[in-house]
Order: C-alpha cells, then sequence, then structure tokens
C-alpha cells in the first residue's frame, strides 16, 4: 500500500506527508529504536517497554502481581471430556453491503480459495463493541487457561476473534486491551487470563508490526528453517489423512479463521524438507 501511495504521489508529482498510524500504541520509529544495537530481538523485552510506557497492568515500576508473565498457569488441555459449555461466538448476518461485497469476491475472485457461505464477522463499529462487549464478558475469564489448546471441530473455544475488527479499525486496540484491564481490576477475570491477551494486543501485535517495517523485505528470504519443498495441493484444500491440518485448514477455508495455535503449530508448522509419500 506505502508504495502504491509513493507510485501514485511521484506519478502526479503531489506531495506525501505520511503520518503516524494511531492503530498501533507504539510507532515505527520507537520499534526502531528499542531494535537498534541488540543482538537479538525479543518479544519480551519490548512487551515490558509498552507496558511500563503506557502504564498497563503495572503497579508503580513493577507488574501487578509481581511477574510480567503467567502463562505457567495456562497452559491447560479439556481433559477427555472435550470444552464444555463453551459460548457462541458472536456472528453477524451480512447486511446489504455485505452481500453486495460476498458476491463481487465471488465472481472476481472465484478461483481463490475459501468459501463464503459461512460469513459472519462484524463489519460495523456496533457490532465490533458488541463482539468486543461479548468476549470481555463471556470468554475472557478462560482465554488464558485454554489457550494453548485444540480440540477437533471446535474451531473458536476461548479466543476473542477480534483481530479481523481489529485489522478493519473497527476496534481501537487501547480499548479493547482497557476492557481487558477493567475486567481484572473488578474481579471479573484472572490476571493470567488478562495479562496473556494483553501480550497478544500489546505485546505481539506491535512487534510483528515492527519487524515488518524494520525488516521487510529482507526477511522474506531468510528462511532459517531452510524450508525448500513446494506446499502440497491439499494444503488449499484441506484433503488430508493428517487430522489436525485436515481440521485447521477446512475451517480456514470455511470461516476465515484459525486461532492462534493451530496457526502457529498446525498449518504455520508444516515444513517438508523430504516430500512425503
Ligand atoms: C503463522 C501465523 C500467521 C498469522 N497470520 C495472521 C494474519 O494474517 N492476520 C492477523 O491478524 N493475525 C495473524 N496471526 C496472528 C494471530 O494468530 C491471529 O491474529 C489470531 O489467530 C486471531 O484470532 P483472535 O482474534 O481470536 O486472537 P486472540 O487469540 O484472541 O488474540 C487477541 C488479539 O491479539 C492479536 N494477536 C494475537 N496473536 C498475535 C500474533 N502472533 N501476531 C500479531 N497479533 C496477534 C490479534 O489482534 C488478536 O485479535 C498469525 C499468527 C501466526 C502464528
Amino acid at each position: 500500500m506505502l508504495q502504491a501511495l509513493r507510485g501514485v504521489a511521484e506519478q502526479h508529482q503531489l506531495p506525501l506527508d505520511l503520518r503516524d498510524d494511531t492503530h498501533f500504541f507504539s510507532t515505527v520509529r520507537e520499534f526502531a529504536a528499542h531494535s537498534k544495537g541488540r543482538k537479538q530481538l525479543r518479544l519480551e523485552y519490548w512487551y515490558r517497554e509498552l507496558r511500563q510506557k503506557h502504564d498497563i497492568l503495572m503497579d508503580g515500576k513493577q507488574p501487578v502481581g509481581g511477574q510480567w508473565n503467567f502463562d505457567a498457569d495456562n497452559r491447560e488441555s479439556f481433559g477427555k471430556a472435550g470444552p464444555q459449555n463453551v459460548p457462541p461466538p458472536s456472528r453477524f448476518a451480512p447486511d446489504a453491503i455485505t452481500q453486495e461485497v460476498i458476491a463481487e469476491v465471488q465472481t472476481r475472485f472465484a478461483k481463490h480459495p475459501g468459501r463464503l457461505q459461512r460469513f459472519g464477522w462484524p463489519v460495523t463499529r456496533v457490532q465490533a463493541l458488541e463482539a468486543l462487549n461479548a468476549f470481555i464478558e463471556q470468554r475472557l475469564p478462560l482465554f488464558g487457561q485454554y489457550e494453548d489448546a485444540m480440540w477437533a471441530g471446535e474451531a473458536w473455544l476461548y479466543h476473542s476473534h477480534l483481530s479481523s475488527a481489529l485489522n478493519l479499525k473497527l476496534l481501537n486496540p487501547r480499548e479493547v486491551v482497557a476492557a481487558a484491564e477493567a475486567a481484572f481490576q473488578n474481579g471479573h477475570a484472572p490476571l493470567a487470563a488478562v495479562e496473556g491477551f494483553i501480550r497478544q494486543i500489546l505485546g505481539w501485535r506491535e512487534y510483528v508490526r515492527g519487524i515488518y517495517w524494520t525488516q521487510m523485505p529482507g526477511y522474506l528470504d531468510l528462511n532459517a528453517l531452510d524450508a525448500q519443498a513446494e506446499l502440497p495441493a491439499w494444503y488449499w484444500t484441506g484433503n488430508t489423512d493428517m487430522a489436525c491440518l485436515k481440521d485447521a485448514i477446512t475451517q480456514t477455508l470455511d470461516l476465515g479463521y484459525a486461532h492462534h495455535i493451530q496457526r502457529l503449530m498446525v498449518t504455520g508448522g508444516w515444513n517438508c524438507p523430504t516430500p512425503w509419500a
């Protein structure tokens, strides 16, 4: 997008004034200053810096609860019975404009992977706020506990499903983080869940963006794990016997969504040094 804007400005000899994106807590300049001179970049140090700077979950200069991170409490499984009484996700029937866009996508991108029938994401500010409130009320208290768990056929679990609303600027990360922090302060959600959730937004979201703008495009070619194989054809259909991949890919095609652990450990973890039979 930036290249396209620069191109148009140059072509028409228009001055281009680049402003900071208010949709993040930090600026790329701050991330560049943080990274300068470091041998290694780590989420943890960047996250602590932002916690202090924005006074989030802080008790003076110390983190609330005496630790920066409570992930030792955040690694539970569902046990043999599987997830019980998971709250239904906030889904919204497509309005007239959304239906128009769906029809256009169907025509213009007919050969792209993915299905449109089950589209249900928030597309207005009111819907996005409804999704945020439902998350804080219903899912946040168990978000941490089951953050890293998966279960066949369970796409939504206790995740927030807010990334599309955040990326589309229907929600500002500051209001999302403030709502989570308030849920801890009023006793609605435990610290481990709230800290874990805030770390995704104040931590990872800001960190990955900083990496993108300071390291790309060179980062694209690093390929530290030396993955050379082409992605197999079933990566675009889910048509494989490997249960976790089948589940994560099929749900991505149907819902446009896979949660963090599915992306990280399943679809993002697929690496095929020697082609499988
Ligand atoms: C391989 C891989 C690919 C990913 N691709 C995308 C992508 O294309 N678009 C995208 O928005 N996110 C991406 N993520 C980040 C994250 O997995 C998704 O945002 C998350 O699954 C969205 O679901 P959620 O809103 O329920 O997240 P939650 O688990 O409820 O997390 C809360 C919020 O924190 C932020 N967040 C959480 N984890 C990350 C992360 N690792 N990096 C950046 N922000 C994060 C998101 O805004 C998210 O909505 C990717 C992660 C991995 C490992």
